[in-house]
């Protein structure tokens, strides 16, 4: 089973930055991936809640991919990059996803990061790539977010990512 999380649910907003909740983003673009990988016919569940929840009701899952938005300093900052957890195969398939995302043409910031602090990343049994779509902290790069063609788009390039590395 593939689980797509939502990064942050219920109170926990995630960043807020010109006048956008990242939750909003990330549950539309989360919730578009999760049904286009299911209409391929995987095995695909959508979890959200609290980390405890998430843990939960996952369990047994071979895959999970977290979407988030970026928010900096500085606000020039633009792109998405994907972030792995660097034992086992979560440098490949966040490469997968990452190429996937530029080939349908999600406007990328830099490589994968590799990361060991992240709680998600490191209580769950299966490979979890967070996807941080973009930068709400950017005042264009928000307005593109908002879009539900621009959410789509990411969704169509995380899903055939998530294909790619399922077959
Ligand atoms: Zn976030």
């Amino acid at each position: 089973m593939i689980t797509i999380f939502p990064g942050h649910s219920g109170k926990d907003s995630g960043a807020i930055q010109n006048n956008t909740i990242e939750a909003s983003i990330t549950a539309s673009i989360a919730k578009t991936t999760y049904e286009m990988v299911r209409a391929c016919g995987i095995d695909c569940a959508y979890v959200d809640g609290s980390f405890d929840d998430r843990i939960k009701h996952s369990l047994g899952s071979s895959l999970g991919v977290e979407v988030h938005c970026d928010s900096f300093s500085d606000k020039t900052k633009v792109g998405f990059h994907c972030i792995y957890h660097p034992s086992g195969v979560g440098k490949m398939v966040a490469e997968v996803i990452t190429d996937s995302l530029m080939e349908v043409g999600v406007r990328p910031a830099r490589n994968p990061d590799p990361r060991t602090d992240l709680l998600i990343l490191n209580k769950t049994k299966f490979p979890v790539i967070l996807v941080e779509t973009g930068f709400l902290s950017n005042k264009e790069e928000c307005e593109r977010l908002r879009l539900p063609s621009y959410q789509n788009l990411i969704a169509l390039g995380i899903a055939h990512g998530i294909l790619s590395v399922s077959k």
